[in-house]
């Protein structure tokens, strides 16, 4: 573990509920730079040979999820802890080993910690965000993290047809993705639109269905990611629906 301690820093006044895991999308010294001395920060970094740097306290808040949104929690910041995981882009580039293995005893010792994080609150910047953020990316190392206990892998035992948008997303959100959604900018930041109220909002973006399941596909069939239900992505839902259940 090296120290490396940041800036940006905030008192806790949630539980520690999500594990959210980022990657960089710039190599190990710009992003140091900027989560240290910038104006967001993680708790941790992991580089490609598996060094492990410590920016924030895990008593501490640190700033990488921005607006985002999980089951019945948003603004994920508060009651989270954030790895970055140097990679200048997961949905292009593998995860070395080294590094894989670094991030996974990171987060084992991080859940042995804070028990409060339950399976299904281990998730990506993809998952909390969708349409916004597309990290860690669809060459994470998801089922790995899971076979060593980090989150869940889903295994559909049988794959049905025919599967609607409707059924999926509600399988989703009970997962834990967010509804189809809008946002915008307010006051300099991004807030969700409620009540289709978008009076003083700039830069509105709709989040639709096809995003939410692109999120979905990112993580847990990113061989190919549509945006469109069909039979084995409803079926993978209720397998991991049922794991989610199960844990
Ligand atoms: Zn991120």
């Amino acid at each position: 573990m090296i120290e490396a301690p940041s800036n940006n820093h905030a008192p806790r006044e949630s539980p520690v509920a999500h594990l959210v895991l980022h990657h960089t999308a710039q190599p190990l010294d710009v992003s140091l730079d900027l989560l240290r001395f910038g104006r967001v920060s993680s708790h941790y970094v992991v580089d490609i040979n598996g060094d492990v740097y410590r920016l924030v306290d895990e008593a501490r808040v640190a700033w990488h999820a921005g607006l985002s949104w999980w089951g019945g929690a948003r603004v994920l910041n508060e009651s989270s802890i954030g790895i970055e995981i140097v990679n200048m882009d997961g949905n292009v580039h593998d995860y070395p080993k080294a590094q894989r293995d670094a991030v996974i005893v990171l987060c084992r010792g991080i859940l042995a910690r804070h028990p409060g994080i339950v399976a299904r609150n281990v998730v990506g910047h993809s998952d909390i965000a969708p349409k916004r953020k597309d990290d860690p990316g669809g060459r994470f190392f998801w089922r790995a993290l899971a076979a060593a206990g980090v989150g869940l892998w889903p295994v559909a035992s049988a794959v049905a047809g025919p599967a609607d948008e409707v059924t999926l997303l509600a399988v989703l959100r009970r997962i834990g993705y967010p509804p189809p959604h809008r946002y915008g900018r307010r006051a300099g930041r991004f807030a969700y639109i409620d009540d289709g109220d978008d009076s003083g909002f700039s830069d509105v973006v709709e989040v639709g269905a096809a995003d939410i399941i692109v999120a979905f596909q990112r993580r847990f069939r990113p061989a190919r990611i549509d945006g469109r239900a069909d039979a084995e992505c409803l079926a993978l839902a209720r397998a991991l629906d049922a794991a989610c259940a199960q844990a």
